[in-house]
């Protein structure tokens, strides 16, 4: 597994959003949008569009989650690629595609990636990269 790295700008950050928490997701983009241009960011297909269009980032968008982009992700977080998870879950909906969403959970514990589930987390874990990359 490739070294991780410490710099933003070598950073590639995965951002998910359930349809019940795009609207928390475009509001984090927003408040951390600095950071996150300094950072390659890949991002489902609706929630990709969401955050070219609403923020303004640019983003490598994977297929929908519900037909596959979560999947796509969680491969990227297998290959080492991926230095930290965004994933805004909504507890409340149901998720045809749960298969896939428990397996980006599962895969970023078995490889040790930084995974926020929630736009509070998320904040804490923006704050943690901002301090890396500011490390001489
Ligand atoms: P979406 O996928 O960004 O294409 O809506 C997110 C998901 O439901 O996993």
């Amino acid at each position: 597994m490739p070294k991780k790295p410490v710099r933003l700008e070598e950073s590639t950050l995965a951002l998910i959003a359930h349809d019940g928490k795009k609207a928390d997701m475009v509001a984090f983009a927003i408040d951390h949008r600095k950071t996150l241009q300094k950072c390659t960011i890949v991002a489902t297909g609706t929630t990709g569009t969401l955050l070219q269009d609403k923020v303004g980032l640019t983003v490598q968008r994977m297929l929908s989650g519900p037909i596959g982009g979560d999947a796509q992700i969680a491969a990227q977080v297998v290959e080492g690629n991926i230095r930290a998870v965004f994933f805004f879950v909504d507890p409340l909906g149901y998720h045809p595609h749960d298969p896939d969403i428990q397996m980006l959970l599962r895969v970023c514990n078995v490889h040790n990636v930084p995974l926020a589930s929630n736009p509070a987390t998320a904040s804490c874990i923006i704050a943690a990269l901002e301090e890396e990359d500011e490390t001489p």
